[in-house]
């Protein structure tokens, strides 16, 4: 019965991701030739590209059960230049929101955990190489947005009582230039840090965190959005 209930969510998901009512692009950072950060667990070394492909496709899973349908901008391992990040983005994302994942790395401690930090873009950001069709106050609406995603990100996160240090910074990356819509970028965690290491190589771990991502989500695509 479960099982049946999860298919019929999941068809209904495709249908109405088909229909492009309601679409969220998942990049997961780094892959193919730029593994990214580099850390250790139980003896192995593990690599960004790896922890951000797990949770881009844990992600898409958690929002699809919820009725979102998720488009992963990379679906394996493979080189995808920030570029082609932005341009799939840009076809996918109109009417919904961008989120790239990544994970964190300090090399001077092994103790300090950064927690989860969302990222929208600067004002430099936005005032740099800005195509004709998107205008700068269409960027700064979405930033708005952005961050109201993740400031829901961020009230689940406490909600299920994780102890994260999160918070919302700008800065000027470049996946987050000139996307269709509302753009995020997430650090998850520390790869330094072994509590961090912990819950993002337990896949039931990573599948509720997130969750916590998809119902922020699902709450700014049915509450928020027309705000
Ligand atoms: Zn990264």
């Amino acid at each position: 019965m479960l099982r049946f209930a999860r298919l019929t969510l999941i068809l209904t998901a495709v249908l109405v991701g088909r229909i492009g009512l309601t679409q969220v692009v998942i990049d997961a950072g780094h892959g193919g030739n730029d593994a990214g950060a580099t850390g250790f667990w139980q003896e192995d070394m593990v690599f960004e590209k790896d922890l951000t492909f797990a949770a881009s496709v844990a992600l898409a899973e958690a929002l699809e059960l919820r009725g979102i349908y998720a488009y992963q901008a990379r679906q394996g391992d493979q080189t995808l230049p920030l570029s082609e990040r932005v341009a799939r983005a840009t076809r996918h994302c109109p009417g919904g929101l961008f989120i790239s994942l990544h994970v964190d790395t300090f090399t001077d401690s092994q103790t300090t955990s950064g927690g989860m930090r969302f990222f929208s873009l600067n004002d430099r950001g936005i005032k740099q190489t800005l195509p004709e069709d998107v205008n700068p106050k269409r960027l700064t609406r979405y930033r708005e947005h952005a961050e109201r995603v993740s400031a829901q990100m961020m009230n689940y996160l406490h909600d299920a009582q994780w102890r994260y240090f999160a918070k919302i910074e700008r800065r000027n990356f470049q996946v987050l230039h000139n996307t269709a819509c509302p753009a995020i970028l997430v650090e998850l965690g520390m790869m330094n840090n072994k509590h961090d290491m912990a819950w993002l190589n337990d896949p039931d771990r990573l599948a509720q965190r997130m969750d916590g991502l998809a119902q922020a989500v699902q709450y700014y695509l049915q509450s928020e959005k027309e705000l």
